[in-house]
């Protein structure tokens, strides 16, 4: 696949705004803050592809980038994102749930976690709706440079063992944007998605 032909398509607020659900999509989705725009940017070596899903106020899209023919790259709103009134938080966790649960072109999720901070509630509960439709999930763990070798061998560890708890098939990787870590074993998981 290649990621850096990677195109802004559209920003859609509901489901019922995506593209027919056919072809292909690989979903990105995290706490904010957890490394997501920098993490699809370094996939796509762009330097702003996931600029547009940070503009205030439009941070309840979903954003829509298109690959190859017939591929997509699904950018899901940053959860838990403080600013965002309660209700819209709710509606968006409704929406969440059914694009996980209902989108059949959906082949997998790509779930960020900062390495220092990962499987907070809502990391957990997209393992479970995920787990719950079958739907194989690759966890990141970001910002992977802000430890030193040993530590970041320990939270790998520990991650692994409570991400199997909740979804057994589900894998975990650390991951560093600004350093270009472990891209390779992202890519190779995103291509075997994309052709499945
Ligand atoms: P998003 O809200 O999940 O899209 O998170 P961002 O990609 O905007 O990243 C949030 C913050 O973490 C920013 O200040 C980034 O510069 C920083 N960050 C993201 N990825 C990395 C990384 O791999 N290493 C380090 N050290 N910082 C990172």
């Amino acid at each position: 696949m290649h990621y850096q032909k990677a195109k802004y398509l559209l920003g859609a607020a509901k489901i019922s705004q995506l593209p027919a659900d056919e072809g292909i999509e690989v979903a990105f989705a995290g706490r904010s803050n957890a490394g997501k725009s920098s993490a699809l940017n370094a996939l796509t070596q762009q330097k702003s592809l996931a600029r547009t899903s940070k503009t205030p106020g439009r941070t309840q899209l979903i954003n829509v980038f298109t690959l190859d023919e017939g591929a997509r790259l699904i950018d899901l709103p940053g959860y838990g994102y403080a600013k965002v009134p309660e209700a819209t938080k709710l509606l968006w966790q409704e929406e969440l749930s059914r694009y996980l649960q209902e989108r059949q072109c959906l082949r997998g999720l790509v779930l960020l976690m900062d390495i220092r901070h990962f499987l907070k509630d809502t990391d957990q509960q997209m393992l479970v709706w995920a787990h719950e439709v079958g739907l194989p999930v690759h966890c990141l763990l970001s910002k992977s440079d802000k430890l030193k070798q040993g530590a970041k061998s320990k939270a790998l560890l520990q991650c692994k063992k409570q991400v199997s708890e909740l979804h057994p098939e589900a894998s975990v990787q650390a991951f560093s944007s600004t350093k270009k870590h472990g891209l390779d074993q992202l890519l190779a998981k995103l291509d075997a998605w994309y052709a499945s």
